[in-house]
């Protein structure tokens, strides 16, 4: 901590009509923060046996005006339904990310349909689809509102998830659109999609979300789709059979996403 700044100083600085040069400004603010003693003597006037009016009984009387202003106004607006699920499930930051996911989805049913001898893209692109649109939905960086949401008790996991759903609603639609065009199974769209969904989650509460679905995108393109476009053979993990194996994935992950909701909370750098 720095030195308490004297007396002087703080009456200066809690006087509106007296002038302080920026540098004793900024030193006795940055002090302030850290010292309970000088923010007390500041409450209460520079002179510790002058409680004057401009301490704590001035603060009451602020609060008392700002009820009677309150009481005086007009009633709050109760919003109605729709506009609460409009706000807590879509986020409009969302929006290009969507249309730039289902945009890629089209254009591999295209490829698909020109080049018929590749194998399914869909089923290849299914299980990261979602990913870039899990990636920013609670995000510092992507949601101008960021901030101010997540300080409300509905931040956290229960936002993720709300804004997670928000995207799968429009990703599991165009999945299984796509998925019919080109005749991949429903189970072998779906079931990876949501798998890959809840791992993201799953790793995102210990390394933060973004990272997640970068370090899962590229694992997935480097393990199986660039394989499996070399070969022109789908792998073993998308042929039929492994539908089981991605239902339990998808269920032991939530699981354990679900055990550490706590770490959505924290405001670190990783959002
Ligand atoms: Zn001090």
């Amino acid at each position: 901590m720095t030195t308490h700044p004297s007396p002087a100083a703080l009456a200066r600085y809690a006087d509106p009509s007296a002038t302080l040069d920026e540098v004793t400004l900024w030193s006795v603010e940055t002090h302030l923060e850290d010292c309970a003693a000088c923010r007390a003597r500041l409450t209460v006037g520079p002179d510790p046996f002058d409680r004057g009016a401009a301490g704590p009984d001035l603060l009451d009387r602020v609060a008392a005006a700002i009820d009677r202003q309150i009481a005086a106004g007009p009633p709050p607006v109760h919003r109605r339904r729709w506009s609460v699920a409009r706000n807590r499930l879509l986020a409009w930051h969302l929006a290009p990310w969507l249309v730039m996911t289902v945009a890629v989805l089209a254009c591999a049913v295209l490829l698909q349909a020109a080049q018929p001898q590749l194998p399914s893209l869909v089923a290849l692109l299914a299980p990261v689809a979602p990913l870039p649109g899990v990636a920013i939905a609670w995000s510092r960086r992507h949601d101008p509102a960021w901030e101010l949401i997540a300080g409300t008790p509905a931040a956290g996991l229960t936002m993720l998830l709300r804004r997670t759903a928000g995207v799968l609603v429009v990703i599991v639609p165009a999945l299984a659109l796509a998925g019919s065009r080109t005749g991949v199974s429903l189970a072998l769209t779906l079931l990876p999609c949501l798998a890959c969904t809840a791992a993201t989650i799953a790793v995102g509460a210990l390394v933060g979300v973004r990272r997640a679905a970068i370090g899962l995108g590229a694992g997935w393109a480097l393990a199986v789709v660039l394989p499996a476009v070399l070969t022109l053979r789908l792998p073993a993990v998308l042929q039929p059979g492994s539908s089981p194996l991605w239902a339990l994935l998808t269920l032991a992950l939530a699981g354990f996403a679900a055990t550490r909701g706590a770490n959505f909370r924290r405001l670190s750098s990783h959002n």
